[in-house]
């Protein structure tokens, strides 16, 4: 697997997530995580995985999260073989009974939350809002909105105790603009980031900061059909300045400093990480 490229001002350098690690966390405190438990929805592939690798390098203990519990035990293994701290509970995110038992599972083992990433997200349909099913319009709104709402009121009154806590919400540059393709998967996107801003009105004065993140169009099997065609990747390429398609490491690295110290004053704020692709 080719590293992932990362770039820095008009300097475009391939760098190893291992040396982006040994920057940030050997030399600057403000992103370090050393014993802060971090739970991640979603964290058995894409970007809820990459979020969890990368908070794990910078010394968070990682709890993998997603609705298959064999995949789960599969990356958390993967993880403790690097030599990071991880453990593995399985949670479908529209179930609350299963959001309740990833909360509980994570005290019992870890005794608190420090950090919270709703990455997980569903979109079952592709096409006009018209055409729309009551029972697609729920699944959506149930898995990215009402589960969302769920795990967080679970988990900031445990913060709250604590008198500190960060927790990143995945909304979208699709929650930012109109679609006539995934315009309903644009509207949850859309509430989550309206979420992140409400619960950070609502919970900072106890030393919580809530954000979101709106990634553009990032390699992953969620977007595969927006990249894996040649014609339909040049097209996501050219009307992107930075002229290609984002990695899901792109949004690991928001996601830890949103998650640190470096981003201590940023609360409700939506972060959009697209390659410039919403500037034109
Ligand atoms: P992905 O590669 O498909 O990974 C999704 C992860 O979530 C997997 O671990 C999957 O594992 C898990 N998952 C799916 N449904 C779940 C559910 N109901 N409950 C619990 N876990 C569930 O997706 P991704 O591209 O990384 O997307 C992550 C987030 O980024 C989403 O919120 C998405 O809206 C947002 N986003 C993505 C893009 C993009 O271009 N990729 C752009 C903007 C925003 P299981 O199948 O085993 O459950």
């Amino acid at each position: 697997i080719p590293s992932p490229r990362w770039s820095f001002g008009s300097i475009a350098e391939s760098r190893t997530s291992e040396t982006v690690r040994e920057d940030l966390t050997m030399n600057n405190p403000l992103f370090d995580m050393t014993g802060k438990v971090a739970v991640i929805t979603g964290s058995t592939k894409g970007i809820g995985r990459s979020i969890a690798e990368e908070m794990a390098r910078c010394g968070a203990k990682v709890v993998i999260s997603s609705r298959k519990a064999e995949a789960c035990e599969q990356v958390a293994a993967e993880f403790k073989a690097q030599g990071f701290e991880a453990m593995a509970v399985p949670c479908h995110v529209g179930k609350k009974a299963d959001l309740q038992n990833l909360v509980d599972k994570t005290n019992e083992a870890w005794g608190s939350i420090d950090v919270l990433v709703c990455n997980a997200a569903t979109n079952p349909v592709y096409g006009p809002t018209e055409e729309m099913t009551d029972d697609a319009w729920d699944k959506i709104m149930d898995t990215n909105v009402k589960g969302t709402f769920w795990l967080t009121n679970m988990v900031l009154p445990q913060m709250a105790e604590k008198g500190e806590g960060a927790v990143v919400l995945l909304s979208s540059i699709a929650g930012l603009r109109g679609n006539t393709v995934i315009g309903t998967y644009g509207v949850s996107k859309a509430a989550e980031a309206a979420l992140a801003r409400n619960l950070a009105v609502e919970w900072g004065p106890k030393g919580i900061r809530i954000n979101s993140i709106a990634p553009g169009l990032i390699k992953t099997d969620f977007a595969k059909a927006l990249w894996d065609d040649p014609v339909r990747a040049k097209q996501a390429e050219d009307k992107t300045p930075l002229r290609r398609i984002g990695d899901p490491v792109d949004i690991a690295g928001l996601a830890v400093f949103l998650s640190t110290k470096a981003s201590a004053y940023i609360t409700g704020q939506v972060i959009v990480a697209d390659g410039g692709e919403t500037i034109c």
